[in-house]
């Protein structure tokens, strides 16, 4: 994709250059996942060497305040001593055993006690693996093929599911991507977010055929667009009038946006749930479960087979446990918070400077779409003038903020994020909004 650079940067990161070059010729694109690689927004991605609570350096020993926070993991702040020194005392014990361990049982012990429709759950490292078995999970249970998606949600890089999706692929306005095989993809039908008429036609035109509706809980991969009242409900009913379980997928939203995730937020009971990022507290550690019987199909208790070599790994369940622990309700009120703060800052700064913008919210997930429409799909979702974004970014990069790369990614905050860090952004968005108004395509 043509990136066209509509700010200069003033400012230099000889250090993240150089290690930029010397990954790039060792890793396709110098990154490990693609929207870290700055494609969208131009320039050199900063590789980072710490982080602690809001902050984190380069390797040029720039300090920025993060606004990603691992793409949502990091909820607690970076370095949090109560998860490292959990993490330290698990590492001492030893790495994966490749055995059953009580960190697991507590994990998931965890995620039960929180999420009320989740009566099992089983461990996986990603979350693309937690939505990939939850998958072959519902077509295993059904005995159906097709699954129903939304365009512009994104559940990880699965075959099946890298149709319209949101996240990287939207970044890159990639439709689909190579390597996906007409007959992977075949048995996912795509319709538009936020769309109930489009469903009730898929179930019309597909009968006895559809095993499930996997939805993001609240999209978070398009940017910030939740989902319209009584949307998710919709989706339920009409899975249960189907046959069809309802997938909903909170390894974003899981455990960010409060205690038990979106579902503690819109109350709609899932039959099965994926989750990811916050749970693992930084490692790899992800999930699914739901309903009981359902998950009584998967091996070695049922038929549907699944596994992996570091599932429930040690250290990885160790901080994920100690994380949701730390997370009671005054670390939901203090999120919730920070996030409203800077929702109003970043609307009043781009008022002031006259720029057309939506800013979206989900709980305390948020993102700013550069368009004077409210966006409720994909498509309108696209339609905004990311070349705004893309010199608002830079302008708060050379500030010292580091927010997504990407205008279709969430911003996310974290308990850590104090009056000091708050006030560093609110010092650099004056510019940053002068540089979007001035911003040309
Ligand atoms: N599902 C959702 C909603 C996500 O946001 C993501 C990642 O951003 C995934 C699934 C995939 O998770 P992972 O990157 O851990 O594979």
């Amino acid at each position: 994709m043509q990136v066209r650079i509509t700010v200069s940067f003033p400012y230099e990161a000889p250090v993240s250059q150089s290690l930029f070059e010397r990954a790039s010729a060792v890793t396709p694109g110098g990154v490990n996942s693609p929207v870290r690689a700055f494609r969208a927004v131009g320039g050199t991605p900063r590789f980072m060497v710490s982080g602690t609570g809001p902050y984190l350096t380069d390797a040029d020993g720039r300090e920025y305040v993060d606004l990603v926070c691992s793409w949502g993991p990091m909820i607690l702040g970076h370095s949090h001593p109560e998860v490292i020194a959990a993490v330290q005392e698990a590492v001492a014990r030893g790495t994966s055993f490749g055995t059953p361990g009580a960190g697991e049982v507590e994990l998931a012990e965890e995620i039960v006690a929180r999420v009320e429709p989740v009566e099992q759950v089983r461990l996986v490292s990603s979350g693309t693996e937690a939505t990939m078995s939850a998958i072959r999970l519902a077509r295993g249970f059904t005995g159906r093929p097709k699954v129903v998606k939304f365009a512009g949600c994104y559940h990880g890089h699965v075959d099946a599911l890298l149709a319209a999706a949101g996240s990287g692929v939207a970044t890159f306005g990639l439709p689909d991507t190579p390597g996906v095989t007409g007959a992977q993809a075949g048995d996912t039908l795509v319709l538009p977010y936020n769309d109930l008429a489009a469903v009730r036609a898929a179930f019309a035109a597909h009968p006895g055929e559809i095993a499930c509706v996997i939805t993001e809980a609240s999209p978070g991969n398009m940017g910030v667009v939740p989902p319209l009242p009584g949307f998710n409900q919709g989706l339920k009913d009409l899975c249960a009038d189907n046959g069809a379980l309802f997938l909903s997928d909170e390894v974003m939203t899981g455990f960010r946006v409060s205690k038990s995730g979106w579902y503690g937020i819109d109350g709609v009971r899932p039959d099965l749930m994926t989750f990811g990022k916050v749970m693992g507290g930084g490692f790899p550690a992800a999930a699914f479960g739901g309903r009981a019987d359902v998950m009584a199909h998967l091996a070695p208790a049922g038929p549907v087979y699944q596994a992996g070599t570091l599932s429930g790994n040690p250290i990885a369940t160790a901080a994920g446990v100690t994380q949701l622990r730390l997370l009671d309700d005054a670390a939901y009120e203090k999120v919730d918070a920070v996030s409203a703060e800077l929702r109003e800052l970043v609307t009043a700064a781009l008022t002031k400077e006259g720029v057309a913008h939506r800013l979206q919210a989900a709980g305390n997930m948020f993102s700013v779409f550069f368009t004077g429409a409210d966006v409720t799909n994909y498509d309108q979702a696209r339609a905004q003038e990311s070349f705004r974004f893309t010199a608002f970014f830079h302008s708060m990069l050379a500030q010292g903020v580091y927010l997504p790369p990407s205008a279709f990614e969430s911003w996310f905050v974290s308990t850590a994020h104090d009056t000091q860090a708050v006030e560093r952004i609110a010092a650099a968005l004056p510019a940053a909004a002068r540089a979007a108004a001035e911003a040309t395509e």
